[in-house]
């Protein structure tokens, strides 16, 4: 299985799809939905000391927004990585494996409680496409139940390990309400595990709006971070959650964001997908 097949179903799944997209999904929109300013500053507002107001929502559609998304975990550094997201007052997407759920539930957790979003990457990260729908069907399943008892809520996007998808995939998306998120700009963290590589390489690939892959099991993505979202900040970029990005708001069950992703042939060259020997995907030892 030398190179990966990436079957796509040419647009035929918007118009297929009546179902609502997934209570989760639409509850993040909603407090997404940037309210009307007006809604809430009266003219009769005193400047009094108030508590700290809730941050608003970046408004994507009005000023340069990108998505770090971070697959595989939680990986042992998260905890240091999520000090740094909250530190730069950025936001992102961690598509992370059941079992390392199980493994690290305090930093499920914690991704949740600081406003992270959380995607589904299957609970063991086999290749969808050589699995029997049954098999991706229990693989999501599990990992649904397992973040939703460790963080009160459940994942609502999917991003099939290696990015693999296909039509079995795309009909498990459906039946669970979920989009799919792939991405439009790596990252090579796990191949290079270089700081400047992985600087350079992001830095490279940014574009407004963009979604770019990543992992919090190399050391060195997390120890890079505060550089990179320096530079990401200086060059005007707001660092969201992919829910904050324009084109994901109305996205149905199993639509594949972003638009154009699964007709990129490179795609997979950002991913892991060769020689299993190559990489090493994060530990479950609880440490
Ligand atoms: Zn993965």
């Amino acid at each position: 299985m030398k190179s990966p097949i990436r079957i796509v179903l040419a647009g035929s799944c918007a118009l297929g799809l009546l179902s609502a997209p997934t209570a989760a999904w639409a509850e993040q929109h909603r407090t997404a939905a940037a309210p009307k300013p007006t809604a809430t500053a009266k003219p009769s507002a005193k400047p009094t000391a108030k508590p700290a107001a809730k941050p608003k929502p970046v408004d994507c559609t009005k000023v340069k927004c990108i998505a770090l998304t971070f697959d595989d975990g939680p990986g042992k550094y998260a905890d240091k990585l999520l000090a740094t997201l909250k530190k730069h007052n950025a936001k992102a997407t961690f598509f992370l494996e059941g079992q390392y759920v199980k493994s690290r539930p305090a930093f499920a957790k914690q991704m949740v409680d600081e406003g992270h979003d959380i995607g589904n990457h299957s609970y063991t990260h086999p290749r969808f496409t050589e699995i029997s729908i049954d098999g991706i069907r229990e693989e999501l399943k599990k990992t649904q139940d397992i973040v939703k008892k460790v963080t009160g809520k459940y994942p609502t996007t999917i991003r099939p390990p290696y990015g693999l998808l296909d039509d079995d995939t795309k009909t498990v998306a459906a039946e669970m309400k979920m989009p799919i998120v792939l991405w439009n700009g790596g990252s090579r963290d796990w191949a290079t595990r270089s700081e400047k590589a992985i600087y350079d390489e992001v830095l490279k690939n940014a574009k407004r709006d963009g979604v770019i892959l990543m992992h919090d099991w190399v050391a060195q993505t997390v120890t890079v971070m505060p550089k990179l979202l320096t530079a990401l900040q200086k060059q005007g970029y707001h660092v969201v959650a992919v829910s904050s990005l324009p084109g994901a708001k109305t996205l149905k069950p199993a639509d594949v964001f972003p638009a154009g992703a699964a007709e990129d042939k490179d795609l997979s060259a950002d991913s892991p997908t060769g020689d299993p020997d190559d990489f090493a995907e994060s530990p479950a030892d609880g440490s």
